[in-house]
């Protein structure tokens, strides 16, 4: 059976236990913050802890959660609910996602018909909304309806990385629940022991997903990801210092190339959101700047401890030795900026000309 693990998110993990302990839980809950941050695992957690039938007789033997006993959103893992719920086949606890590009009206609308029934089997039917901010405006004013009444024994949880996105009529009738990335240090240390790795391998995957289990669970098993992360800063490695600016136009148009050929197969065959993002453009550029980010940071520091690309510390000593602090950050600068002008649809292999050009000419 697979129990969804929260990792970090002590404070909304508790608030929500307090919430529910004290019978004073809301009928609508929008868990916001970034991909891989853990808020499918904490509306699956909730749904669980709310419909457990051992947990209501647990808590009123124990003196209720509040007496300390138990741990926040407790569940037995081994009641119908539990198993049905966890398996994700329990007919009262629905997820409601993205069809194409984006969440339509009649499915918020069966939504509302179906909310409308007693529960089947659970005490709380609940409702999951996985990227919330893709439903259509048609989409949403259906659903505002729904949170303007909602059931009595019904939780709606919206689950969105950009709130910003919807009617903030939306957001102010649900109950926020912020996610956050977590610290690099208890990251490592869970990613090691989730996935029986060594401690250099552990840190490397924390660092390179920001702080988010989510995204270290993905990139544990994602070759791929990494192969497209190589051939990305073998190129820039190559590029920077050539002082050859034809040189560096024929290398633009070749990871342009192998990054398309990439991210076509990537969507083909399934491939995992941080293979699509690293072989766009935009996450190539990323991945550069965190690569002359590291060479600045090494050259001013000399801290390997602060590196990103801890894999490549060979490189990153060798490229650092051969420039200087003040050009590695104009470049994570020219990086940044790159990726930031491809987000705002940019021509890829004119930027890339650009920066490619930069960096074979020191500029
Ligand atoms: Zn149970």
């Amino acid at each position: 059976m697979h129990i969804p693990e929260i990792v970090g998110q002590d404070e909304a993990v508790r608030l929500l236990d307090r919430e529910m302990a004290s019978g004073k839980m809301s009928h609508a809950y929008l868990m916001w913050g970034p991909r891989g941050s853990g808020k499918m695992a904490l509306a699956k957690r909730l749904a669980l802890a709310s419909n457990c039938m051992q947990s209501a007789a647990r808590a009123s033997a124990s003196g209720g959660p509040e007496s300390g006993q138990d741990l926040p959103l407790w569940f037995c893992g081994e009641c119908p609910n539990c198993e049905k719920i966890a398996k994700g086949i329990h007919p009262d606890v629905c997820v409601v996602a993205p069809e194409g590009d984006a969440i339509k009206i009649g499915q918020i609308r069966e939504m509302k018909w179906r909310i409308a029934l007693k529960p089947n089997e659970a005490s709380i039917k609940t409702w999951i909304i996985d990227e919330a901010d893709r439903m259509t405006e048609e989409a949403q004013n259906c659903l505002l309806k729904v949170l303007e009444e909602p059931p009595g024994d019904s939780l709606i949880i919206l689950l969105s990385e950009d709130p910003g996105m919807m009617l903030p009529t939306i957001s102010s009738r649900c109950h926020e629940v912020r996610l956050n990335a977590i610290g690099i240090e208890e990251l490592t240390k869970w990613a090691e022991a989730e996935f029986d790795l060594e401690p250099e391998r552990a840190k490397l995957l924390a660092t390179l997903s920001e702080g988010l289990p989510g995204r270290v669970a993905t990139l544990a098993g994602d070759d791929e990801y990494f192969k497209v992360r190589d051939r990305i800063i073998s190129t820039v490695r190559r590029v920077a210092l050539c002082e050859d600016g034809s040189e560096a136009l024929a290398a633009s148009e070749d990871l342009i190339d192998q990054l398309k050929k990439a991210y076509a197969q990537a969507v083909d065959g399934g491939g995992s959101p941080e293979v699509l993002e690293i072989s766009s453009p935009m996450g190539a550029c990323d991945l550069m700047a965190g690569w002359f980010r590291d060479l600045f940071i090494l050259s001013i520091t000399g801290d390997e401890s602060l590196i990103i690309n801890l894999d490549h510390i060979m490189d990153i000593r060798e490229d650092a030795a051969r420039g200087q602090p003040s050009l590695f950050s104009r470049w994570a600068v020219k990086a940044m900026q790159t990726a930031q002008a491809l987000r705002s649809s940019a021509n890829p292999r004119l930027a890339m000309d650009d920066l490619f050009l930069n960096l074979a000419l020191h500029e």
